[in-house]
């Protein structure tokens, strides 16, 4: 089917939701203001979308506080929101070519990907907390000739604050909890990526969804998003994006109401491949898609490889062979594996990051460069840094970008240790052929996720996220209902 489609045709008709969606539908803004949308494929500009200020996420918000006080979402029987978010699961897939391209055309990633994989893991998220609405119990507790029970209760308005890398799934893994705990919700996409956040809210309404309970303001962080943060009737953010941000929305916590705050928050993973490693061809397309997968954008992406010094010359030889199959193409063609970087803003940044290894002594062994400069779009091309002693600022700096910066040390002490000394602690993998060597690492490194001998395996019953600065509290699986409830406990004398 995706061979067939003309997406370039297509994207020329495609309808680009550009305002707030507020208490069940589009509205006008109290803003008047808008931001650029632009396609970086090839730079061209796609529509102006609003800018929601402080108003805007007022009104939003008081639209959230509205239908959750009312009920109508919040004490709906857990069998009818099931149904409920089902369907919307449903109609995502439904609108699975609509939604594909329009994050394609606002970040640039591959159609393919866009398609067979960002649509179908946000409908899938929705679906496996509709399905756990009416599978969670509550807890009756020993107490002496009384009678206890500890039930968790929705918090009320909680604010997504989500970023551009997987604009679908990121947002569906905080909608997912969130709506199937009964909150109500209000979604700020990043301001690259806000046409897929608008139409789920579109989708939502038509799924049965009462208005109100999902609202999506389109705006700039330091303006929807702070005011989100500091919000008085915002109960909790669950945000994903940078630590710098992140630790913003712990001080506008502070500054405000004290709202919870759910953080996943930036990586620098490192690929551990010991000495005992004995299948370099596995770990070598695990290093290569762990880095260059969506161009290197992704939270737990294995920019650091740390390599034993005895294997590392046939490693880096199959690694470099994988780069070449992530070649910068066209992202609206159906066989382009790697497409642009999301904005000019981003690829800049890279290639400053690419300039920096050069300066501090590290070679480049594949790639470097930006590439397709006659499109008019933002590509680099996949990049491997030999070289790399682990305090350089491309081995400790999130480059967010298709850069791999490789570490070459001596023994499996050494490798942990490298490993650990970061102050991240999203995710880490080894690749080792001893079982011993497998559980000692992955007890060693510190981080929420650790991959044995694969690299970025998921499922939606499985928490993610992170330690030290990537962050606290879980998305996917149950865990994630924890963040969107509280605990109340309940004495019933006799
Ligand atoms: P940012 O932190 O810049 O932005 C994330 C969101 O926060 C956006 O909606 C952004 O709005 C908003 N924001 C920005 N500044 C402020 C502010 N001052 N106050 C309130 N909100 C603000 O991250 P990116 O969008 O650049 O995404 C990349 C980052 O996200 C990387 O560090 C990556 O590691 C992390 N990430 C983490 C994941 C995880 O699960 N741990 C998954 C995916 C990404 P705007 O776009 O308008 O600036």
């Amino acid at each position: 089917m995706l061979q067939t489609i003309n997406w370039q045709a297509r994207a020329k008709s495609v309808l680009m939701p550009n305002r707030p969606f507020i208490d069940g539908r589009y509205v006008d803004s109290v803003s008047n203001e808008t931001f650029p949308c632009v396609y970086p494929g090839d730079g061209r500009l796609l529509t102006q979308v609003t800018s929601c200020n402080e108003a805007d996420v007022d009104k939003a918000v008081r639209s959230a506080r509205k239908a959750f006080d009312a009920g109508v979402w919040s004490r709906m029987a857990p069998t009818d929101r099931r149904r409920i978010l089902l369907r919307f699961s449903e109609l995502i897939l439904a609108n699975r070519e609509e939604l594909a391209l329009l994050e394609t055309l606002n970040v640039g990633k591959p159609i393919a990907n866009a398609l067979n994989g960002d649509v179908v893991s946000a409908a899938s998220c929705i679906a496996w907390y509709a399905e756990a609405i009416d599978k969670v119990y509550g807890e009756v507790a020993e107490a002496h000739e009384i009678t206890t029970l500890v039930v968790r209760e929705p918090l009320g308005v909680v604010a997504a604050v989500v970023p551009w890398n997987y604009p679908m799934s990121m947002a569906a893994w905080k909608l997912g909890p969130a709506l199937a705990t009964g909150n109500s919700v209000v979604l700020k996409p990043a301001e690259q990526s806000p046409f897929t956040a608008l139409k789920f809210g579109e989708l939502a309404i038509e799924a049965g969804l009462p208005p109100g309970v999902l609202n999506v303001v389109p705006g700039l962080g330091h303006i929807a998003g702070k005011a989100l943060g500091l919000h008085m009737d915002v109960d909790c953010v669950g945000f994903t994006g940078s630590t710098e941000v992140g630790k913003y929305f712990m001080q506008y916590s502070g500054q405000s109401n004290i709202k919870r705050i759910g953080l996943e928050l930036g990586g620098k993973s490192p690929q551990v491949v010991l000495a005992d490693c004995d299948d370099l061809d596995a770990a070598a397309a695990g290093v290569a898609a762990g880095i260059f997968a969506n161009a290197g954008q992704v939270c737990n992406a294995g920019s650091r490889l740390i390599v034993d010094e005895t294997v590392r010359d046939a490693l880096f030889e199959k690694i470099a062979a994988h780069a070449k199959s992530f070649t910068p193409g066209d992202p609206l063609e159906a066989a382009t594996r790697m497409g642009s970087l999301v904005t000019q803003e981003q690829m800049e940044r890279v290639l400053g990051y690419i300039d920096a290894g050069r300066a501090e002594g590290a070679t480049t062994l594949v790639g470097g460069s930006r590439v397709r400069l006659e499109t008019g779009g933002f590509y680099v091309e996949p990049t491997i840094f030999d070289g790399v002693r682990n305090d350089m600022k491309i081995a400790r700096e999130e480059i967010f970008g298709p850069v791999l910066s490789a570490i070459t040390v001596k023994g499996f002490d050494e490798a942990m240790e490298v490993a650990n000394d970061t102050i991240y602690g999203l995710a880490g993998a080894v690749w080792t052929g001893s079982i011993k060597n497998a559980h000692r690492a992955a007890k060693a490194i510190k981080a929420g996720v650790v991959w044995v001998n694969c690299f970025d395996r998921g499922s939606m019953a499985v928490p993610f996220g992170g330690f030290k600065q990537s962050g606290f509290g879980r998305d996917k699986s149950l865990h994630a209902m924890d963040k969107y409830t509280d605990l109340k406990a309940m004495w019933f004398a006799h």
